[in-house]
């Protein structure tokens, strides 16, 4: 289920430490280690699956398990009015695709428009 060479197998385990924001049986949420927005945290899964394109038909209940931890924490952040957060998430699948670490992750981004910023789709 987890790689003994994978950066994010052994955050899991906790054999290297990471500053974690949540977790249950099926998932967590860690900062990332360069932040690229004042709240960027990275949502994976406790199984080891490089990127969607391996998600079997079996693992399908863990992106519902990413979607419901998404939805836990949105909840504790709110901005200056109060208001929950507007948020991005961000899955890059692939090296051509700006993938850097082989374990499924969604990048959680809030506190910044990345479109003001000069990112574009
Ligand atoms: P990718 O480029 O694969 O979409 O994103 C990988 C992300 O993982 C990058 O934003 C990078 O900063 C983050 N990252 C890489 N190694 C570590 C680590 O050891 N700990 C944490 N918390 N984040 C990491
Ligand atoms: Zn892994």
């Amino acid at each position: 289920m987890l790689d003994s060479k994978c950066i994010f197998c052994k955050i899991i385990k906790k054999e290297i430490p990471a500053k974690i924001i949540k977790e249950n049986e099926h998932v967590m949420v860690i900062e990332d280690i360069h932040p690229k927005a004042p709240v960027h945290y990275l949502v994976l899964p406790k199984k080891h699956v490089i990127n969607i394109n391996y998600l079997q038909e079996s693992d399908f209940n863990l992106v519902t398990e990413m979607v419901k931890i998404v939805q836990e924490i949105t909840k504790n952040i709110q901005d200056s009015t109060g208001k929950q957060v507007d948020f991005n998430l961000i899955s890059n699948n692939g090296e051509g695709a700006g993938q850097s670490v082989f374990h499924m992750h969604w990048h959680f981004i809030s506190g910044k428009n990345l479109y003001l910023d000069g990112f574009k789709l």
